[in-house]
C-alpha cells in the first residue's frame, strides 16, 4: 500500500491574484495658459459697452475725438479739390473724420483708441 506523497509543499506560484499591475503615472498636461494681459476689444467709433481694464467696470466708454491721420488726408484731398475756398477746414469739424478715443467714464483712464487709418 503506497501512496504517492504530494511532494514539496511549497512548489505553487503565485499564480491567482497575481501583482496588481502598478498604475503607470500619465503625463499630465499643462492646463491651458491664459495670458494676464487684459484682452481689449475692438473700439468703433461710437461709445460701446466695454469692460475697463482699470478698475474692471462694465460700462460704456466715453469717447473724445481729435484730429488723428485721416483728418489731415482729407483736409489734404479737399484742399487739392476745391481749392482754398476753405472746405479743407470741414474734415476738423467732421467727428467721423477723426481719431476716436475711449476713456473710462469712471476713473477717467484711457482705454483705447480707435483710428480711421493704421
Ligand atoms: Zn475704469
Amino acid at each position: 500500500m503506497e501512496y504517492q506523497k504530494e511532494g514539496g509543499g511549497s512548489g505553487g506560484g503565485t499564480n491567482g491574484g497575481g501583482p496588481m499591475p502598478m498604475p503607470m503615472p500619465m503625463p499630465v498636461p499643462p492646463p491651458p495658459l491664459y495670458s494676464a494681459t487684459m484682452v481689449i476689444p475692438i473700439l468703433g467709433p461710437y461709445p460701446m459697452s466695454i469692460k475697463c481694464p482699470h478698475c474692471y467696470v462694465q460700462t460704456f466708454s466715453e469717447v473724445h475725438y481729435s484730429s488723428g491721420l485721416a483728418t489731415y488726408l482729407l483736409s489734404g484731398g479737399c484742399c487739392l479739390l476745391g481749392g482754398a475756398l476753405g472746405c479743407f477746414l470741414i474734415p476738423f469739424c467732421l467727428d467721423s473724420a477723426k481719431d476716436v478715443h475711449h476713456f473710462c467714464p469712471h476713473c477717467k483712464n484711457f482705454i483705447g483708441r480707435y483710428k480711421r487709418i493704421g
